[in-house]
This record gives structure tokens, C-alpha cells and sequence, in this order.
């Protein structure tokens, strides 16, 4: 730990006496694990390669261990707290502690599942996530912040691994596929339970992103959502019994997979977003479009 207050992070001692003060009992309900170790910040930080000219949005800034790393690597945090005592205590916090960096913090107090609008256009994510509410999340914040290029997020390992799975692997499903729409989504490292008040049951995992352009397709991006959710829902079912329902019958399926290039007697764990793109452009109510 270093004791040059212009870099000095949140330990144990500080988050106690915050939560202290604040009268915080912190909740499993809200994902309450605060990071309390100054080396881990510091590798989160790195790991999301954040520029210094970038605006960064953080989800769940809790007492802010993290919010003061990112502000040494960026120009603004635009932070996401649905606390009202955690949002409130955030910017005397970073006064506190960064004096210089008070007026580079915008603090929202609100829902992050909710917000459609920030005071300023993020370019990345960084975040340690609520873990009950990560997956949502992260898919509600692609949609309605497209200026997010990139970023790097903490989550239950588990989620790690299936945010970043590719087609075939065991742990391959709804939420691989729909991130897949929006990012090149890779794993990024692990974090263990001992750096966390409260310390956690399970291992986290650290996800980087980087944005991309979605498939060509002519459906709509729910449209493709709908094909995955629908393969998905029966996914020890071959592709053509599962996309009956959403197809209409299970031979208007047969004809939007032929018509997609994919095999009905495949599975869906075994397709990437492209060929759910494909299937979805072959909806029975796409006819004439594709
Ligand atoms: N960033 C802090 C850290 O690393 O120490 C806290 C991380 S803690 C895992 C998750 C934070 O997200 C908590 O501060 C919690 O209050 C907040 N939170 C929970 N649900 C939320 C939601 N739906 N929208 C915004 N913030 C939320």
C-alpha cells in the first residue's frame, strides 16, 4: 500500500470507518462486495486500458474504492449507484481523496437497468457489477449507450466464463450469444474472495470488451433476440423442434433453417450470433426481405 495521498486507495481500514459513518450494513439484495485491496483496483484499472482523454462510466460505485482508481486514468467517471447513502457520499469522498480530480465526477443516483441517459457520453465501461443483476446489465448498457467502445467488468467467475463462451462450450448460452451481438466479450483474469468486505462465497472473474458492429442482417436486433431465446429455451432440442413455436410449426422452422444455411437437426448451443442473425432474417414474417 502506498501512503502518497494523490494515489492512495480505499484498504480495509478506510471502507470499515465509510461504512461506519454511513451506518452501511452491506446487502447481498444490491450485490454489496466492496473491494478492499489497492492492488486489485490498480490491476482492474490496467486491465481496461482506459486513455486518459475517455469518459468512463462505473456502474455500483459503493464507497468509491474504484471510482478512485479510474480517476487517475481517465478525464471523467460518470458514476451509476442505486444506494442513495452510497451515491450521496461519493463525491466527499473523492474530495477527500483526490481534491484535484472533485469536479471530474458525476454521480446518478439511479437503477443502472434504467438509465437511458448520462450528463456525459461514455466511451468505456468499468465496473464491478452487482452480480445478481450483471448479465442485464451489461446488455442494457450496449443498447442504449452505443459511445461505450469498450471496457472491462468484474463478475461471479461463473458469469465471467459464460459472458465470454464461444459455440460448443458447455457453458455457451443466451447471455454468450446476445453479448456476442454487440462485442468481442474475452476473459480477462480472476479475483479471489479475500479482496472483497464482505467477502464473497465464489471466485470473480474479470470480462475486457471491445465493441463491434452487429451481424448484417435485415431483422431487427429483438428480432434475433426472439431466435435465441427461442433456441435456447429447449436447448437439448434440435433446432427445428425448438424454433416450432417461434416459427409457427415446426416445418416453417425447417424452411427458415435451410433458407439460413444451418442444419434444423442442429443445436443452438452450437451457432454464433451470425447464423441466429441469418435464421432470424428467415422468420416466416421476413418473407421478400432477406
Ligand atoms: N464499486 C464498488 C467496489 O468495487 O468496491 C462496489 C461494488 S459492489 C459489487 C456493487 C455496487 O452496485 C454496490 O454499491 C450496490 O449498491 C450497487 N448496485 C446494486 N444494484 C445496482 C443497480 N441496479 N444499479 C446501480 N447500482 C447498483
Amino acid at each position: 500500500m502506498t501512503s502518497d495521498p494523490t494515489t492512495a486507495l480505499l484498504g480495509a481500514t478506510e471502507i470499515r470507518r465509510l461504512a461506519g459513518e454511513l451506518d452501511v450494513r452491506p446487502t447481498k439484495t444490491l450485490g454489496q462486495n466492496f473491494v478492499i485491496d489497492g492492488n486489485t483496483i490498480r490491476r482492474i484499472v490496467a486491465a481496461a486500458d482506459v486513455e486518459p482523454d475517455e469518459v468512463v462510466l462505473e456502474v455500483g460505485p459503493g464507497l468509491g474504492s474504484l471510482t478512485l482508481g479510474i480517476l487517475d486514468a481517465a478525464r471523467r467517471v460518470v458514476a451509476v449507484e442505486i444506494d442513495p447513502k452510497l451515491a450521496a457520499r461519493l463525491p466527499r469522498t473523492i474530495a477527500e481523496f483526490r481534491p484535484e480530480k472533485a469536479d471530474a465526477l458525476d454521480v446518478v443516483l439511479s437503477d443502472a437497468m434504467q438509465v437511458t441517459e448520462l450528463p456525459h457520453a461514455p466511451t468505456a465501461l468499468v465496473a464491478n457489477l452487482p452480480y445478481n443483476v450483471a448479465v442485464p446489465v451489461v446488455l442494457h448498457l450496449f443498447e442504449h449507450f452505443p459511445s461505450l467502445r469498450h471496457g472491462l467488468v468484474m463478475v461471479q467467475d461463473e458469469v465471467a466464463d459464460r459472458l465470454a463462451a464461444t459455440p460448443g462450450s458447455k457453458i455457451y448460452g443466451v447471455p454468450s450469444v446476445k453479448a456476442a451481438w454487440y462485442a468481442h466479450m474475452r476473459k480477462a483474469g480472476i479475483i479471489g474472495k479475500n479482496v472483497f468486505w464482505p467477502a464473497p462465497k465464489i471466485n470473480s472473474g474479470l470480462v475486457g470488451f471491445t465493441r463491434h458492429d452487429p451481424p448484417e442482417t435485415p431483422a431487427s436486433r429483438e428480432q434475433v433476440f426472439a431466435a435465441i431465446d427461442a433456441a435456447f429455451a429447449q436447448r437439448r432440442k434440435t433446432l427445428r423442434a425448438a424454433l416450432a413455436g417461434w416459427a409457427g410449426s415446426a416445418a416453417a422452422a425447417e424452411t427458415a433453417l435451410r433458407a439460413a444455411g444451418v442444419d434444423p437437426q442442429a443445436r443452438g448451443e452450437k451457432l454464433g450470433i451470425e447464423e441466429f442473425a441469418a435464421i432470424a432474417a428467415h422468420h416466416p414474417s421476413m418473407a421478400g426481405e432477406a
